[in-house]
């Protein structure tokens, strides 16, 4: 018998605000201007219907779609048919989630004390919810794809970037999160056992998939990864005419490092002199790099004479190895300069996941959860005091969200129907 593979069902549910639950109701029975009401939101947040590949029906479902009738927990759900290609939407109203019993308004709280840094069993327990709920619930929102949910509100691909893996624990494990962050949002965010370039090459390579699927031409210019080999070699694999640069912050926390067994006083004057080199360097932009290149001579020379020729020695070692990448952050001025905003995302991931260790078991879903938990950092907008207050990452990154409800434009943005 032969076996033919099964198509995945396309996932074609969409979410539409009906403002209240008595509109709903109320449009159940009124066939017309319920499509009335399903179109005018879609052209109000401005997407179109994932249609199948075939259709050219201009991305409208018309008022002669068929519609079938389901039930969900004593819910009438609706279905809308494409005349044209037959492709069958699902339409849920705000105030359902997918799949779940849990009501927004529900999750909301939970998956704010969540992105608070709330342990899943504190969000649960004041939410009045299961714990494993909650996970479920974060791990559907990561069954979307982040470019997917960025490019929706309009954010260009990346063509400059952060990369660099940030290393967490799995009970007793060492695991990997290698992840990519372009200003205040996060683009990538993976979870790999181990630290091969071969590993992180196929995690990077899923961004770098999604992001061709979106745009065939897409092109990166230039990346700051914090050094580490895997990163590297894996951003030279799978994006070869990019520049690679290391971030000069990074340089000036590690100069202290290199220079053993002498006076403090003696050690920070020595930071402070490096810290004004590469500041300057900076500064002279046409310039900089030949006078960068001089400057760390004279500087590890300095070294030799005031601390000593080993931490001369140990010093200019260090610049031969690491001047490259500081040559490619000062030589293109697109290029970051430090990755701090990619620290500070990892060190929100970190206290999260430090909160959840209970769920952080070698046979989670790990990549849908931590997917999940970037569409939280990308969507929930900043609180009250924050420098972005009331914004999100996204808009603060000059992209678009469908409405000025976060937890709606989660539900929108990570539903399967929309374009
Ligand atoms: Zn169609």
């Amino acid at each position: 018998m032969r076996h033919t593979t099964k198509q995945p069902r396309a996932n074609r549910t969409i979410t539409i605000d009906f403002q209240n639950e008595a509109t709903y109701f109320q449009l159940l029975g009124d066939r017309k201007a319920f499509l009335e009401c399903v179109l005018a939101f879609i052209l109000s947040i401005g997407f179109q219907l994932t249609h199948k590949t075939t259709c050219r029906g201009g991305g409208c479902l018309t008022r002669h779609s068929h519609y079938a009738r389901l039930r969900l927990g004593g819910i009438t759900i609706w279905r809308l048919q494409c005349t044209m290609c037959h492709a069958v939407f699902t339409v849920l109203p705000h105030f359902i989630l997918r799949y779940r019993s849990m009501r927004p308004e529900v999750a909301r709280d939970a998956l704010l004390a969540t992105h608070g840094g709330l342990s899943l069993e504190w969000c649960a327990a004041i939410c009045h919810i299961s714990p494993m709920a909650l996970y479920r619930l974060i791990c559907a929102l990561g069954h979307q794809s982040v470019v997917t949910v960025l490019t929706r509100c309009r954010l260009p691909l990346p063509v400059y970037f952060l990369a660099a893996g940030k290393h967490s624990k799995c009970l007793a494990d060492k695991v990997y999160l290698p992840t990519i962050v372009r200003g205040r949002v996060l683009w990538h965010l993976g979870y790999i056992t181990e630290a091969s370039a071969v590993a992180f090459t196929q995690s990077y390579g899923e961004f770098q998939r999604a992001a061709s699927q979106q745009d065939p031409s897409y092109r990166v210019k230039g990346v700051l990864t914090d050094g580490f080999d895997s990163t590297t070699k894996s951003m030279r694999t799978l994006f070869p005419g990019a520049r690679l640069g290391t971030c000069l912050r990074h340089a000036l926390l590690k100069l202290p490092k290199k220079l053993v067994a002498i006076a403090s006083p003696v050690r920070q004057t020595l930071r402070t002199q490096f810290h004004t080199l590469l500041y300057r360097a900076r500064q002279r932009k046409g310039l900089r790099v030949f006078a960068l290149g001089q400057r760390l001579r004279h500087f590890a020379d300095h070294v030799a004479r005031t601390a000593g020729t080993a931490n001369g020695e140990r010093v200019r070692r260090w610049f031969q190895e690491k001047k490259a990448g500081w040559y490619t952050v000062l030589a293109d001025p697109q290029m970051p300069v430090t990755s701090t905003l990619l620290d500070q995302a990892h060190n929100a991931l970190e206290r999260k996941l430090f909160a959840m260790k209970g769920f952080h078991h070698p046979g989670g879903s790990q990549q849908a959860f931590l997917t999940g938990l970037a569409h939280l950092y990308n969507l929930v907008p900043y609180q009250r005091r924050a420098q972005h207050a009331g914004q999100c990452g996204v808009e603060v990154e000059g992209g678009r969200v469908p409405t000025p409800d976060w937890m709606l434009n989660l539900q929108i943005l990570t539903s399967g129907g929309f374009q």
